[in-house]
């Protein structure tokens, strides 16, 4: 798979849980040679570490509630600041409010960055709990119970959905969507991103 000529690189990745989201991130972040930054991936392996941060965020994830965005905020903070996400990153998992949008505009332009795009990876509620289910024999996720994604569904639906409109009014939003295989997905991803 090679990236699309003169893509734009620093991209936020939507869409409720269960759409997809980080096997299409891993993919995207492959071919665009960019980081990808998982917000939840983080807080699980500091959750595994046994660390500090893990062991504030832990109550949260496991009912499927949103960390504190002052918890949150510092992490993206600081991972962007890093070398390898200088020049691009896909971020996963984040914003997940209308705070954090404006959170990342800040963090963004305080280095002279701005954002490229975000990107909606969109599912049907009911097929994403059908496969969170599934996923959940799988990898055992502590969030993947019944009421828990259905919680999740309802914090997305509450607090994430409408961010995709914030983008949507500044000409940054592309829908895509997230059913069907998982190669089809990609292909559809960098169509739309090579697109912009
Ligand atoms: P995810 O792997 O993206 O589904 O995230 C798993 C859990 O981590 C979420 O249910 C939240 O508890 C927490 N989390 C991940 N990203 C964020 C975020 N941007 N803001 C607050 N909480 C988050």
């Amino acid at each position: 798979m090679s990236a699309p000529t003169g893509v734009n690189a620093r991209l936020v990745l939507l869409g409720p849980p269960g759409a997809g989201k980080g096997t299409q991130a891993a993919r995207l972040a492959q071919s665009l040679d960019v980081p990808a930054i998982s917000t939840g991936d983080i807080f699980r392996a500091n959750i595994k570490g046994g660390t500090q941060l893990g062991r504030t965020v832990q109550e949260y994830t496991a009912r499927g509630e949103l960390v504190p965005d002052s918890v949150t905020n510092a992490m993206v903070r600081d991972r962007l600041a890093q070398d390898d996400a200088a020049e691009g990153f896909l971020l996963d998992g984040y914003p997940r409010n209308v705070a954090q949008v404006a959170e990342l505009d800040a963090i963004l332009s305080e280095s002279g960055r701005t954002l490229d795009l975000a990107v909606e990876l969109t599912a049907d509620p009911e097929v994403v709990v059908e496969r969170l289910l599934r996923r959940a024999q799988i990898e055992g996720r502590e969030d993947d119970t019944e009421d828990v994604i259905r919680h999740r569904l309802d914090v997305y639906a509450e607090q994430t959905a409408p961010i995709a409109q914030v983008y949507a009014d500044r000409g940054l939003l592309v829908q895509v969507d997230g059913i069907g295989e998982v190669d089809e997905v990609t292909q559809r991803l960098l169509a739309a991103i090579g697109r912009r």
